[in-house]
């Protein structure tokens, strides 16, 4: 299995195909593009029939072997079967079993119509982030150890992605995380979930400024190409590919977990933001799995609701967008989204790089077929499965109250925006399945405005706040910035 950039042409500096390992570590091609499969594994009815039953960690490695070629069966195996434990993900609610590690509840059954939670959310860090960042440090580790080199981490979170990704590379050789964070604007609980990490490899900086101080640190020390080849610097945000193939596993396992035969289709719907998990289950459709819908959901801050309404893609200014009850799909623009649309236009990697140029000089483009548009693209959109909606605040409170008052469960802000959108693409004879991206508990000041009264923590989160926190604050300065990382690299 080879990769190729979506922008890569004749001359661009990343015309040569990549293998797995040796994308793994990095983020964007050389060229700018996102990596891609040269071309899509496909699954038989054969292997769909024998996946069915599979422990999860199995599933995973049948999956991620088609995709890391380069790397030895037993490696791969030894690694899915280490992250994949009922213990790892072992924040199930009491009725759901950990074992499942992505467990399926059906909400309602009428009239040939069936909604379907997949909880995603069970994790270390109560995200579903945790489902592919946890083996993203498995892998990292594996392949530090295999070329005796090491990596520094170093980014910035608003919550739930800075959280997922320290607790996935705690303790592991070879990697240390540099998370930079807005001083005092996290919730209280976020805050205690990072700052409680008392791991000698993990340096939390609150940084006295607002989220976008933190990514412009991030960006000035990135830009400086020799620091931060000398301090090995890396990221491990939403555009690495290994990350993009462990979410893959769970639109297979949902699939077979919510049927009995391959001729049975479901849909599901996916609380959206950067395009990363939904961009997965699109992967997983074009490897051949009986997916009817894709939907789309995204909040206030709509670019993708809007692009699979109208075939125009926008994104917006950073000022443009709203800070919402539903904070980790608060995107400008979605970074995943040049994948699907490198498809959507064919696999032509001049024409996907022509078109993300302009969103950097004209803020983006439109494949509608009008008369002024860049192509006519959009008409195809719809082979591809993918429809869209969009969810604001009082839907979403709405939503979790319906949720708890007909189902019985309390459920999040992110997947309260899924489950409304999600009954608006139902079809009889096709199962919907919501994935649930977080626990309510991540976000109880929701929760109580919509229920009044706070959720629920799951066992040994009860006390979080009151833990011990280990973090330096700093100002917003970059040379302070470098002076910190390189006294702690030891590079
Ligand atoms: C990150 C996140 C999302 C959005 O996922 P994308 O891959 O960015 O589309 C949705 N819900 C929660 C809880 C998240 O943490």
């Amino acid at each position: 299995m080879q990769y190729v950039s979506t922008r890569a042409t004749s001359a661009s500096a990343s015309r040569n195909p990549e293998t797995f390992s040796s994308i793994l570590l990095g983020g964007l091609a050389p060229d700018g593009g996102l990596f891609m499969p040269a071309e899509y594994p496909r699954v038989s009815g054969e292997e769909l029939n024998a996946w069915r039953k599979l422990p999860y960690a199995e599933l995973a490695y049948e999956i991620l072997r088609k995709f890391a070629t380069d790397i030895p069966d037993a490696d791969i195996k030894a690694l899915t079967a280490k992250t994949y434990t009922a213990d790892v993900y072992r924040n199930a609610r009491a009725e759901e079993s950990a074992s499942d590690i992505t467990p399926l509840r059906t909400l309602e059954e009428e009239g040939g119509r069936k909604l379907v939670l997949q909880a995603l959310s069970n994790g270390p860090t109560l995200a579903f982030k945790d489902m592919a960042m946890q083996l993203l440090g498995n892998l990292f580790e594996y392949a530090l150890a295999k070329n005796e080199d090491e990596l520094n981490i170093f980014g910035a979170t608003s919550g739930d992605t800075g959280s997922a990704a320290e607790y996935a590379m705690r303790g592991k050789r070879g990697v240390r995380v540099f998370m930079l964070s807005p001083a005092g604007k996290m919730s209280p609980f976020q805050t205690a979930q990072m700052f409680s990490l008392q791991d000698p490899n993990i340096f939390n900086i609150a940084v006295e400024g607002v989220f976008d101080d933190c990514q412009d640190l991030v960006k000035a020390v990135s830009n400086d190409l020799s620091f931060k080849a000398r301090h090995k610097i890396g990221t491990v945000n939403s555009i690495n590919w290994a990350r993009v193939v462990a979410q893959v596993v769970y639109y297979f396992r949902g699939y077979l977990a919510a049927t009995t035969a391959n001729s049975q289709k479901v849909s599901f719907t996916v609380p959206s933001g950067n395009f990363g998990n939904i961009c997965a289950g699109h992967i997983a459709r074009m490897m051949g799995l009986p997916i009817d819908k894709l939907v789309v959901a995204t909040n206030e801050n709509d670019v993708l609701d809007e692009f699979f309404r109208t075939g125009v893609y926008r994104v917006r200014k950073s000022s443009e967008t709203y800070h919402t009850s539903s904070p980790s799909m608060d995107i400008s623009k979605a970074s995943n989204f040049e994948r699907f649309i490198y498809d959507l236009v064919g696999r032509d990697s001049e024409r996907t790089h022509a078109l993300f140029r302009k969103v950097e000089t004209h803020g983006g483009f439109d494949l509608s077929g009008g008369p002024d548009a860049d192509g006519d693209e959009f008409r195809r959109v719809g082979e591809y499965g993918f429809v869209s909606g969009k969810s604001t605040h009082l839907d979403r409170l709405e939503t979790i109250r319906m949720v708890a008052d007909d189902y019985g469960i309390v459920i999040d802000t992110h997947t309260a925006d899924g489950i409304k959108v999600a009954r608006e693409h139902m079809t009889p004879g096709v199962t919907m399945i919501v994935l649930e991206t977080a626990l309510a508990a991540k976000f109880n000041e929701t929760i109580l405005e919509a229920l009044g009264t706070d959720a629920e923590r799951p066992a040994g989160f009860e006390d979080i706040e009151s833990l011990p926190q280990k973090f330096v604050l700093m100002r917003p300065n970059v040379d302070e910035m470098k002076t910190f990382i390189a006294a702690h690299t030891g590079l």
